[in-house]
């Protein structure tokens, strides 16, 4: 777009900003947006407000008793409970959990879950090589800690709404709802803090200390491009552990709302094929679980994937994949795929034997694969 842009006549005033996400994406955002504003605001004569950049952009409004809330939907209210094709990302299907098991053995300090997603009635329709989205919720003790933390109403029910009535966002995640739905659905409590972030809350601390320390992180100059990379990106600090290091740090709950980004849903391979059971979609997930320093950290969807029992429900929906195998299905293929890399060659494997079943020729089919002391459930149930 940059050289199509050039192409057409249109004149540089800023070079393009590359980011390096091996590296660190929002270490280059930083050093690109501080030098990016004032040459911008020299070029057409404006003046940098700096304050801009915290300013508030939704105002919150109290919702009367008795009022309709989200609960964890996205697109409308009581999407769960009547359910309307087509599922997507902004309107997803609550699926029941039909298997979640443990594919280790005990002899391993891992866990991978094999889990299976009845559809039935939903009219989703899928195939083998196909990804699978699930949307988590976010760990509620963690919840729990910045109900603590920042001492508000978790109940509450409320609306966020755009200051600037032209704006095409009306709020930024589903309202009227309550602080404690938005805190375990629409936003992300656990990624690595942004800059714009930390200089955002860093107002709120009373302690003047505390108050330095987030400005450094929040600049793009050497020492803040030297911290912000060591306490955020690799130590993997969220908003939770920097308002547990920072005490004195209280900024009002519905602007942290609208400063965090949204919760995204993480797709996984599906591992079954819809030939088999088309009503069932399973998967398989290796469970994220680390330590940093004292600090134990789960992965978000795969923690509360593992706290999904038999009969629970969970939003879901099939992103279509370029994945497939070839049509004829007398060739030859070679599957190559270590770990969870497997999954997808499961719905593969079900759908030939799907054919061979049926009395087709099927071709030779080679499997590489690695696994760390875990069984592969074969087939579906
Ligand atoms: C197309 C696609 C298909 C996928 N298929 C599968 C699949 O079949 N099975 C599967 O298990 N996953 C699959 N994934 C990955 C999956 O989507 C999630 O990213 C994964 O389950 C982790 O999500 P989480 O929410 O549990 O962890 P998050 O909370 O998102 O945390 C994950 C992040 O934690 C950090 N991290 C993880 N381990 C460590 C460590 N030891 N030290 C430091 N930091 C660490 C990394 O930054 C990582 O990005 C797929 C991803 C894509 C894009």
């Amino acid at each position: 777009m940059d050289q199509q842009l050039e192409k057409l006549g249109a004149k540089r005033i800023f070079h393009l900003g590359l980011g390096d996400d091996d590296a660190n994406l929002e270490e280059d955002f930083m050093i690109w947006r501080e030098a990016f504003l004032p040459k911008i605001a020299e070029e057409f004569g404006w003046e940098l407000n700096t304050e801009a950049e915290t300013m508030r952009l939704y105002q919150m409004e109290l919702v009367e008793e008795g009022k309709a809330l989200f609960k964890g939907e996205f697109g409308r209210l009581g999407a769960y409970e009547r359910p309307r094709p087509p599922f997507d990302v902004k309107n997803p299907y609550l699926a029941t959990v039909a298997i979640n098991e443990e594919l280790h053995t005990e002899h391993s300090d891992r866990s991978c879950r094999h889990i299976e997603f009845s559809v039935e009635g939903s009219r989703i329709r899928y195939e083998a090589g196909d990804h699978l989205a699930v949307f988590p919720t976010n760990d509620p003790v963690l919840v729990d800690r910045l109900i603590e933390m920042l001492q508000f109403e978790p109940d509450h029910a409320f609306r966020l709404v755009n200051v600037d009535e032209d704006a095409s966002k009306r709020h930024s995640f589903p309202c009227p709802t309550t602080f404690r739905t938005v805190l375990s659905h629409y936003v992300d409590i656990c990624a690595p803090v942004k800059s714009r972030v930390i200089k955002a809350i860093s107002e709120y601390c009373t302690d003047e200390g505390e108050k330095e320390f987030l400005n450094k992180l929040a600049t793009a100059n050497e020492e803040g491009l030297k911290e912000y990379p060591r306490y955020i990106v690799k130590e993997l600090r969220s908003i939770i552990d920097v308002l547990t290091d920072q005490k004195t740090c209280k900024p009002p709950i519905e602007y942290l709302l609208e400063l965090l980004p949204r919760l995204q849903a993480r797709y996984y391979s599906i591992a079954s094929s819809p030939r088999l059971n088309e009503e069932k979609i399973a998967v398989c997930a290796v469970v994220t679980k680390y330590t940093i320093g004292d600090r134990l950290i789960n992965g978000v969807c795969t923690r509360y994937l593992t706290t999904k029992l038999a009969s629970s429900k969970s939003p879901v929906f099939v992103r279509k994949s370029t994945m497939r195998f070839p049509h004829r299905t007398t060739t030859q293929v070679i599957m190559i795929g270590c770990g969870t890399g497997f999954a997808p060659f499961r719905g593969f494997l079900q759908d030939r034997q799907f054919h061979k079943n049926a009395g087709n020729e099927v071709g030779a089919m080679h499997l590489y694969s690695k696994f760390h002391i875990m069984r592969m459930r074969i087939s579906n149930s």
